[in-house]
């Protein structure tokens, strides 16, 4: 059976596909969207609200955003650049809401404030640098210090109960911080999608085989996974937002710009609170500092999360190892994705991060009382019965073949795109969903070089996203104008929840 030629295929229903086709929907009207989806829900693997943690990243709280060098300098150019994007998101999702294309009665962005807690004097020493370094950016200006005891315990009681008296604290708080239901907006932005009438939405459908056509355009081959039956569809433009399973994509589209790439995933748990009382205590968002050779996605948190109007309380994530590149994935995934233009990569970026090897292989020896442990240097007086194993979602990070080293393994994202611009893939997962909006923005410039910066396409983005364009963060005015404005739309104040 051949499907008529549509115009552009999203592959997977994630928050990114879901952010790319409400940006396409309202910058090409005409176009036909189909997105297929192995899954039978739309958002149900790292984008799923109980499958990562929810943090609104701004770098309000993320210490291994903020590097110190030798000198002492604290490095604040990626706080600044993951806070900006931020703000961007906050923009679509306020223009969403103030265009009635998603209701907003259970909101999918609540206040949580942020927090960054250390203990010991030399991280109390980094931490008040990495203060005032921040303070100096309007975007962190309402950043508040404190290495008072008292001050602390009533921002995170929890934190401080039983904490010995003779041990030096601080923390840092900015009430601006949030928590994101990634999965509902992504649920509302997809149904918004259908109801629009150009996008069709494929669940249960899985992308098997991409291969280039004749014309340029892209075969695709898709697979019922209910009734098993096959069938290909044609594509002008193709976006691979598969998470985990992007990677096997990519390589099946035969790019040479996918050659070298390999993938090393990370699987996650959390902690999850059963007991409504402990869960009333805690109302921040509180990260501390990663283990040695941890990856910097394993900071630990004690968190407030508000997922569809109710509150719950997380800690986690443990990082792990398992060779599935999803949640839902196959224990065959990694061995199947090693081929002979990767594996040099692979082994060499293994044998650079011996640590983090190390740190992984213990991670997935622990027991969950081994787990509990971690929590009480985060929460000194938990009791064990009130606390469940989650398991999270996969993330799967990126190696890259490198000339001079062989391979690097990167924490970062990365969009890869054809030099004929008819297919991007986004790899990795970190920053993450937080940063969507502007991972989008980038790959519609890959994608579409000159319409980006059209006279038909500029006025459309920027009223969606009206600081576009702008050097928001060096305005300091423009930043907390824009921040002011979402968070009027989104209801947001310096209350956990509403
Ligand atoms: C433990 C953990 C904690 C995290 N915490 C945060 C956080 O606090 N803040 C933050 O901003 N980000 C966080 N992230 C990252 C964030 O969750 C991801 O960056 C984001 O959800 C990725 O969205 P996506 O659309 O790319 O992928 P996904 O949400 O994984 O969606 C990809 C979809 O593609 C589908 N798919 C795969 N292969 C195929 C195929 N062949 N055919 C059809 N469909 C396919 C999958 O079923 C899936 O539904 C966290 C991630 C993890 C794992």
């Amino acid at each position: 059976m051949t499907d008529k030629p549509v115009n552009i295929v999203l592959i997977g229903a994630g928050i990114m596909s879901a952010t790319l086709g409400v940006l396409l929907r309202k910058l090409m009207p005409e176009a036909q969207i189909t997105i297929f989806e192995r899954l039978e829900r739309v958002a149900a693997e790292s984008s799923d609200p109980w499958n990562n943690a929810g943090t609104g990243h701004s770098a309000f709280c993320e210490l291994n955003y903020t590097p110190m060098d030798d000198a002492g300098v604290v490095d604040v150019s990626k706080a600044l650049e993951i806070a900006h994007s931020f703000e961007v998101s906050k923009e679509l999702w306020a223009y969403l809401v103030e265009s009635g294309a998603v209701p907003y009665e259970t909101p999918f962005i609540n206040s949580v404030p942020h927090m960054s807690v250390v203990w010991g004097d030399e991280n109390v020493a980094f931490l008040k640098k990495r203060y005032e370094a921040m303070r100096a950016h309007p975007v962190f200006q309402d950043m508040q210090f404190s290495d008072e005891r008292d001050q602390i315990s009533q921002w995170a009681p929890l934190v401080m109960q039983g904490r010995q008296d003779n041990e030096a604290v601080a923390a840092t708080r900015m009430d601006a911080g949030t928590d994101v239901n990634f999965g509902m907006i992504t649920r509302e932005m997809v149904a918004y999608l259908q109801r629009s009438g150009s996008v069709e939405v494929c669940l249960n459908h899985e992308v098997n085989g991409l291969t280039r056509g004749d014309d340029g355009g892209w075969q695709i081959e898709v697979e019922n996974c209910a009734s098993k039956e096959s069938r290909e569809v044609f594509a002008d433009y193709v976006f691979i937002g598969a998470g985990g399973g992007t990677i096997k994509l990519l390589d099946m589209s035969g790019i040479d710009e996918a050659v070298g790439y390999a993938g090393f995933p990370i699987s996650g748990h959390f902690l999850h609170c059963t007991n409504p009382d402990v869960i009333q205590q805690h109302s921040a968002k509180v990260y501390g500092k990663a283990e040695v050779g941890s990856p910097p996605m394993s900071v630990p948190h004690l968190d407030c999360r508000i997922i569809a109007d109710e509150r719950t309380l997380f800690f986690g994530p443990y990082a792990g190892f398992t060779t599935k590149f999803l949640k839902s994935g196959s224990y065959m995934d990694l061995p199947l994705s090693i081929e002979m233009h990767n594996v040099w990569p692979l082994l060499s970026a293994g044998m650079k991060n011996v640590d983090l090897a190390k740190y992984l292989i213990e991670q997935v020896t622990n027991s969950f009382e081994d787990r509990f442990k971690a929590l009480l240097v985060y929460y000194p007086q938990a009791n064990m019965d009130d606390w469940q194993e989650l398991v999270a979602g996969q993330r799967v990070q990126i190696i890259k073949k490198d000339d001079n080293s062989g391979g690097e393994l990167k924490f970062g994202t990365e969009i890869v795109c054809s030099a004929d611009c008819s297919i991007a893939a986004l790899l990795g997962a970190s920053p993450g969903a937080s940063t969507s909006v502007s991972i989008m923005l980038e790959v519609l410039a890959k994608m579409f070089p000159q319409k980006i910066a059209s006279k038909e396409w500029q006025p459309a983005i920027r009223s969606m996203i009206p600081s576009y364009g702008e050097l928001l963060l060096e305005d300091g005015d423009l930043c907390l104008a824009t921040r002011a404005r979402t968070s009027s739309i989104l209801q947001l104040g310096a209350r956990p929840g509403r």
